[in-house]
């Protein structure tokens, strides 16, 4: 009995996420996953001169961050490696 809820709730999960692969399909305004955050961080190096000075933190540094099953997730995008690539990812 056990082995057949587990199915189940594979089943279940599976349906899921097909619905959201799906959804951005019917509705073209729903391609938007998340918003794109940016980000100046402290690196390992406790001699750093970040450390030190706020302005001077590493960076920027992009996510897409998004929600899913109503918890907040990130995922790293990059670098900006320019002016342009930075502008592109700054969400106006
Ligand atoms: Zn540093």
């Amino acid at each position: 009995m056990e082995k057949v809820s587990r199915w189940r709730q594979r089943i279940s999960q599976l349906r899921r996420i097909r619905g959201l692969l799906e959804n951005p399909l019917r509705k073209p305004k729903a391609m938007r996953v998340g918003s794109v955050v940016r980000q100046y961080m402290f690196c390992g190096k406790p001699s750093c001169v970040c450390h030190r000075d706020a302005q001077k933190k590493h960076g920027p540094y992009y996510y897409l961050s998004s929600k899913e099953e109503g918890k907040s997730r990130y995922k790293y995008l990059g670098r900006a490696t320019s002016p342009e690539v930075e502008r592109a990812q700054i969400p106006s």
